[in-house]
């Protein structure tokens, strides 16, 4: 089939997300036909340095072959069975694997198939869990200004980024807010007012829900680590679940396997998917601890009422195995120290030019803002993607963030490419 049938077509009956229809009709689309390490190939041959790993999935970069050959085996045997009443080596084995990584005390893997659905998954297993433990009263959350936790509805209700919330204000449960201390002087306005909440509240909040240390899709925002540790030990002293919602931090971005560890501290329960399916399928576990679990042992009435048609689907459990094994194998995190060098020594640099603010990086992430009016809606992270995108590399803006999380293997020299471009796209658009 040739690009431009391909483009016709979407342009036909194609609908994207978080893409604006009108100016969408009019642009010319990157059209991937192939993608290998950390790059795509446009169907024209072009190659594009994937600035994103695509919207935070291809953690090991594209088509690792280690993860096609997994794919392939497991697809020779069987490639479904749901895990009602049955169960399966793969499914079996990653639960073992996840928990042994884990923050310790997570015990019990729960599947199912992507961010959202994990993020469902720990609601609806923290309220059931005090239903079950005879606190029926708690059944509401505290949420973070800033948060993303995914896209239905009980997730959006957690979030906190007014402008994907608006459309849909009116469906949405009443979430209680906390703010995270986005700069070092507002810690102790932040822990005070967290602190009063759960507080006065405690004996009507089922968990408080966060992204630990980086709110990804709020632009790349970076709290303290001790922010973690002051609400790991508030819901200590006030019985509250913290619920860590690792599925952007998890599986290496921030430089540890996972972001809680920068604090040291274990949630109750912890949602990870994106990085876990390996790039290739869409896969997530939320994991909880022994007693959690217990809540839901006895008769037949106190069984968790949950699960999707695919969850803990064999293939996706099997390539989740295999991106363990060569997280390992290829000491994935050791290799993060001299990338994530080189990224935060970028993204301080870009500070200097005029029209830029808050540069900052952790791990495999480095972000920027070029302050606009427009927030979410400035062009300005466009005309930085179009620079880009002549210069070879996709390079996705959140609004008017400009950010960076490629995968954490990328080789030095491709990551050299990426940074030097990004510099030149920032300074043509901002300069
Ligand atoms: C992307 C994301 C989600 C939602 O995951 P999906 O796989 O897109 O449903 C939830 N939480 C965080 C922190 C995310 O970044």
């Amino acid at each position: 089939m040739l690009r431009s049938d391909v483009v016709s077509l979407d342009k036909r009956h194609l609908w994207h997300p978080y893409t604006a229809a009108d100016e969408f009709a009019l642009i010319d689309p990157l059209v991937v036909a192939r993608a290998q390490g950390a790059r795509l190939y446009d169907a024209d041959g072009r190659s594009y340095l994937d600035g994103n790993a695509q919207w935070w999935v291809a953690g090991l970069g594209h088509n690792h072959p280690r993860l096609i050959a997994a794919l392939k085996q497991q697809a020779d045997r069987f490639c479904h069975v749901s895990l009602a009443g049955v169960t399966h080596e793969p499914a079996a084995h990653l639960a073992e694997e996840l928990v042994a990584i884990a923050p310790a005390g997570l015990s019990r893997a729960f599947f199912s198939d992507d961010g959202s659905t994990a993020i469902e998954c720990a609601l609806k297993m923290a309220v059931q869990f005090w239903q079950q433990s005879g606190q029926s009263k708690k059944q509401r959350f505290v949420a973070l200004d800033g948060a993303f936790h995914g896209e239905t509805l009980g997730a959006t209700s957690l979030g906190g980024v007014e402008i994907f919330r608006r459309p849909y204000a009116g469906l949405l449960f009443d979430c209680l807010r906390a703010r995270p201390p986005y700069d070092e002087s507002s810690f102790a306005e932040t822990f005070a007012a967290l602190s009063s909440l759960l507080k006065t509240a405690n004996n009507q909040i089922a968990a408080l829900v966060l992204e630990p240390l980086v709110q990804g899709a709020n632009g790349m925002r970076i709290y303290a680590p001790k922010f973690l540790q002051a609400a790991r030990a508030l819901c200590n002293e006030h019985d509250v679940l913290l619920i860590v919602d690792e599925v952007f931090t998890g599986l290496g971005r921030t430089g540890k396997m996972w972001a809680c560890e920068h604090a040291a501290i274990a949630p109750d329960i912890l949602c990870s998917a994106k990085a876990l399916g390996g790039g290739l399928l869409p896969f997530a576990a939320t994991l909880a601890t022994e007693r959690i679990f217990d809540a839901f042992r006895g008769d037949r009435s106190r069984m968790f009422y949950y699960g999707h048609s695919f969850g803990g689907n064999p293939l996706g459990a099997a390539v989740a195995r295999e991106m363990l094994r060569v997280f390992a194998d290829e000491k994935i995190l050791d290799g993060i120290t001299e990338r994530s060098d080189r990224i935060a020594h970028t993204f301080s640099a870009l500070g200097n030019i005029s029209g830029t603010s808050r540069p900052r990086a952790l791990g495999m992430i480095g972000a920027i803002d070029l302050p606009s009016a427009n927030g979410y809606h400035s062009s300005i992270g466009w005309r930085v993607f179009e620079e880009a995108k002549k210069r070879g590399a996709y390079l996705r803006p959140l609004g008017d963030v400009v950010y960076v999380t490629p995968a954490l293997n990328i080789p030095l020299s491709d990551l050299g490419e990426l940074l030097q471009i990004v510099r030149e796209s920032v300074i043509s658009a901002a300069g």
